[in-house]
């Protein structure tokens, strides 16, 4: 968990984006310390960039949107949950389009891809901000905190659709649990608002191929759900992507109650204001020989193979 990381090598593929319905062509070069996970828009003049920071969130209805440059990038949480729940804090993301692609709907095809490039180390450790004061952020019955203890997520989620109802999971911020426990579930949709969405000339790639759907009593997805509070994981999937934008891990507990990309944007920006509440904490020598308590276990224990 100390030192920074980069992929051992460049990853390509590609797939269908959510919204056009065309497919999108990636490519993921390693990148030196500090540099950040960067976007590309490879399919543009001059190749502008865009940095993965929380400052670049231009639109979070639906998915979470970037944009700098002149130019934007859509749906970029599920890759960024991947890159940062394996702990890759160094990247250079081309896209060869406005969208990354939606794969399966879930984030487990980007860590399979990751996981069999492999990571390497950098000669530079890694900053994390480390909480040391409770923030929370209301919204009428969503909210969201955050407060000092070992780095996990709690999502609660509440529909009123009979096969979701009130779901609530835990998951602590360990490569391995992303990979088996987060990872595999897919974004989740209803069958009316699927059908809205396609007649405005949206969501023209979604699919049951890259969608759970629900419609008034169950899920038309002919294998079913991969875990009965499938919804609920996607939504911490979600978190883990938004706060990826931080650039940094996250030291703390984090609860979320019925959020959204737009209430983890807004919770992000309560939460850097609050300088009070936390600090960057960078691991020294010492420290590195001796793993604090509350510290995540190194990046790859329990990383499937
Ligand atoms: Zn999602």
């Amino acid at each position: 968990m100390f030192w920074q990381k980069t992929l051992a090598r460049p990853l390509k593929f590609s797939g269908i984006g959510l919204h056009g319905g065309r497919p999108v062509a990636v490519t993921i070069h390693p990148a030196q310390a500090n540099q950040g996970l960067r976007f590309v828009r490879a399919d543009l003049p001059g190749r502008p960039q865009i940095l993965a920071h929380h400052s670049r969130v231009v639109d979070t209805t639906r998915a979470t949107t970037l944009g700098e440059n002149g130019c934007t990038l859509s749906t970029v949480e599920h890759l960024l949950a991947a890159l940062r729940g394996l702990g890759v804090d160094n990247a250079l993301i081309h896209v060869e389009g406005p969208e990354v692609p939606i794969m399966d709907g879930s984030a487990a095809p980007f860590a399979r891809l990751l996981t069999e490039t492999g990571l390497r180390s950098l000669p530079w450790p890694r900053a994390h901000l480390l909480i040391e004061q409770p923030v929370e952020l209301r919204q009428g019955e969503q909210w969201m905190r955050v407060s000092p203890g070992e780095a996990k997520i709690t999502y609660t989620i509440d529909f009123t659709h009979p096969l979701i109802r009130r779901q609530r999971f835990t998951a602590p911020m360990k490569p391995g649990i992303f990979c088996r426990e987060i990872a595999p579930a897919r974004t989740f949709g209803f069958l009316k608002e699927v059908e809205y969405l396609q007649a405005q000339g949206l969501a023209l790639g979604g699919s049951l191929d890259n969608a759970v759907v629900l419609d008034d009593t169950g899920v038309l997805n002919p294998g079913g759900l991969r875990f009965p509070e499938e919804c609920v994981r996607h939504k911490i999937l979600d978190a883990f992507g938004d706060l990826a934008l931080l650039g940094l891990p996250l030291l703390g507990r984090l609860e979320v109650s019925r959020g959204s990309h737009a209430l983890h944007h807004k919770f992000l920006e309560a939460l850097l204001a609050r300088e009070d509440a936390w600090s960057l904490w960078v691991p020294t020598a010492r420290e590195r020989a001796a793993r604090p308590r509350w510290a995540p276990a190194p990046l790859w224990e329990g990383v499937p193979a």
